[in-house]
């Protein structure tokens, strides 16, 4: 069984007028990974940024979502 530890949910860091403003699904440990060392973050679909923003006024991603729910069994 593999071990598969997703509880963070962040957001990108982008710029006003980019559409692509989700948040994403993130690996808790690629968060605490960005934190200690500034690397960027890759979310489930496949995104890559350097994560600073609070999450809590986006959207979930579509194709996080998606992957999220046939890791966990759900949707
Ligand atoms: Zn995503």
């Amino acid at each position: 069984m593999t071990e598969t530890v997703i509880e963070e949910l962040t957001t990108p860091t982008l710029d006003d007028g980019d559409h692509d403003r989700f948040a994403h699904y993130v690996r808790k440990s690629d968060i605490v990974k960005a934190n200690v060392e500034g690397v960027e973050v890759v979310a489930l679909c496949g995104k890559k940024w350097i994560p600073n923003r609070d999450p809590a006024a986006y959207p979930v991603c579509p194709s996080c979502k998606d992957i999220m729910n046939a890791i966990t069994g759900k949707g």
